[in-house]
């Protein structure tokens, strides 16, 4: 295929030095999946890439090419100035840029994640629930990529489930009680009523066990298709597991409404 100019929107999500003078930067680009880019004079001319912001850009796009592409043009679009006001914000954002680009693979076309991203990152700088956002997040990318599973029946007896539901470790399976064997992981079946209301855009009232319940199904998840565990998440979580954004969050919106 002929390669073309193209103009398109990109949120950045990775960034490092190549030289003195030029970048190297990964783009998740709304038309043409994620992309690698070197940036000559990006230093020089004083342009500041920041993680998580939006860009047009323009490139020469080859097909297939996978290797570094030469950015031509670029401009900033929204670089979501509430996220850098807090600091458990900037965590809530590299968080989700590191999960996604966990979940991506260079060159896979999908306008649904970039529009994803672009939501979850405008709701973080207005929302009051920071754990709600993220846990919305992660469950839309992993329902989109196709690695939740089933999770509205058991998959033994095809029931619905009614009080308790069993995971199982090794191939990620979810049994009612009567069929499980494996009984590892145990969940509420409320969490389970409220995957198929999120599932379905239906309002959600969460508690902070289900808040709880639903971290530990989803990183469950994550971490079963992911090889390598996540940096950022440390940043989320204290040692003793309680969460650090939910503390942070009353200070910093402190210092921006009051
Ligand atoms: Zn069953």
């Amino acid at each position: 295929m002929t390669p073309s100019v193209v103009r398109t929107s990109a949120i950045l999500l990775k960034k490092h030095d190549y030289s003195d003078t030029s970048l190297i930067v990964t783009f998740l680009t709304r038309d043409f999946g994620k992309i690698q880019f070197i940036i000559k004079g990006a230093k020089k001319k004083g342009t500041a890439f920041e993680y998580g912001s939006c860009y047009e850009i323009l490139f020469r796009y080859r097909q297939g090419h996978r290797g570094l592409t030469l950015l031509r043009e670029s401009h900033l679009v929204n670089g979501f100035p509430a996220l850098r006001k807090s600091v458990s914000l900037f965590y809530c954002s590299s968080y989700a840029i590191e999960l996604l680009d966990a979940f991506t693979e260079i060159e896979d076309e999908d306008v649904v994640l970039f529009e994803m991203m672009m939501m979850f990152l405008t709701q973080l700088g207005i929302s009051r629930d920071l754990e709600e956002v993220i846990r919305s997040f992660e469950l839309r990318l992993l329902l989109h990529l196709g690695f939740l599973g089933e999770t509205s029946f058991c998959q033994a007896c095809k029931q619905s489930f009614r009080s308790k539901v069993f995971l199982e470790e090794k191939n990620g399976r979810l049994f009612c009680e009567n069929c499980a064997r494996n009984r590892s992981e145990v969940f509420p079946s409320e969490v389970f009523t409220t995957l198929e209301d999120l599932k379905k855009g239906r309002p959600v009232k969460w508690s902070e066990n289900l808040k709880k319940e639903m971290k530990r199904l989803l990183w469950f998840y994550i971490d079963f298709h992911l090889e390598k565990p996540l940096k950022s998440r440390k940043f989320l979580t204290e040692s003793n597991g309680r969460s650090v954004i939910s503390i942070q969050l009353s200070a910093d919106r402190k210092r921006v409404f009051y």
